[in-house]
């Protein structure tokens, strides 16, 4: 979509063709082939690989992403999952297999999809919502149109006093909340999370997770949210995929099926402690393999 989308470290970006896209059959290794229904997944994921040169990454990844679902891509430090997350955003080219977003293929940065990074990059010089704004700027949007909504996603995020603020005036916490008003404020179908909360504080880590879902449940959005975070993948998500180690593969999958909306006390329930042990196994199993 846009430059802001862009970090140092996406290397082997879209040009003008997406080589190295190619098509296969898909669902061959669905894992959630069980839930699949007629309506088109938000996202599908078909046989993908990934080698940076010589380093295979991602061996070969398949899965489904139902419209509205909060799916989370659980995994040791090193294993993809930011590779993963880029080329289903269209800013990394994939070695082999095929994404598809409602239904298009993905070959560069689509405008129904919003991306969080893990550390919020805000531009120092701009007001908080002149940063929010930002994508409306780069979409050529119609900016008096969407001045609202950013606000209304500034107050939802409770940092709405601060909208005149510059970002260097505002904590950890409150700048990776202006950063997912950003992702949200051209109402993308789509919100990739790259470990968002990983630089905050384990208070402001939970609260930020709940205040997360409050937002989800509001926009109806898909998500995909990466994280090395057992506790934060099983409290957040319907499902969680398990990646092992690299080259990686998807290694597990479990269906969240606590209520919502979710509260932080759900995490001293027996329930929550048996799906944080599965997901802890899975992940153990495969550094033992
Ligand atoms: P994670 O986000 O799970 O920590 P990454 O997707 O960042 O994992 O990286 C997966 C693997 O690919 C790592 O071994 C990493 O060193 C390698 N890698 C990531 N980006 C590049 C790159 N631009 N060039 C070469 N290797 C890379
Ligand atoms: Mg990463």
């Amino acid at each position: 979509m846009t430059d802001i989308l862009r970090t140092g470290s996406a290397s082997q970006e879209y040009d003008a063709t997406p080589a190295g896209v190619v098509g296969n059959e898909a669902g061959g290794t669905c894992r959630n082939s069980n839930h699949s229904t007629a309506e088109t997944p938000a996202v599908r994921v078909a046989s993908l690989k990934k080698a940076y040169d010589d380093i295979e990454a991602i061996r070969e990844v398949s899965f489904d992403v139902s419209n509205g679902e909060f799916l989370s891509v659980l995994g040791p430090s090193g294993c993809g999952k930011s590779t993963l997350l880029m080329m289903i955003a269209g800013l990394i080219v994939p070695t082999r297999g095929e994404i598809r977003v409602k239904d298009a293929v993905v070959d560069g940065p689509r405008r129904e999809v919003g991306m969080v990074f893990q550390t919020p990059v805000l531009l120092p010089w701009r007001t908080v919502l002149k940063n929010v704004l930002f994508p409306i700027e780069l979409l050529k949007l119609p900016r008096a149109q969407y001045q609202p909504r950013a606000m209304e996603l500034l107050r939802m995020a409770k940092i709405e006093e601060f909208a005149g603020r510059l970002p260097r005036q505002l904590s950890g916490g409150m700048r990776q909340r202006a950063a997912i008003c950003r992702a949200l404020v051209h109402d993308p179908s789509l919100l990739l999370m790259d470990e968002p909360f990983s630089a905050l504080d384990a208070i402001t880590r939970d609260e930020m997770g709940v205040e997360l879902l409050r937002i989800w449940q509001a926009n109806r959005k898909t998500v995909i949210f990466v994280t090395h975070s057992i506790r934060e993948a099983a409290f957040l998500s319907d499902r969680v995929l398990v990646m092992g180690r690299r080259p990686s593969s998807i290694i597990d999958e479990l269906r969240i099926e606590l209520p919502r909306p979710r509260q932080l006390d759900m995490t001293e329930d027996e329930t929550f402690n048996r799906y944080v042990r599965h997901l802890r196994k899975a992940i153990e199993a495969s550094h033992a393999g």
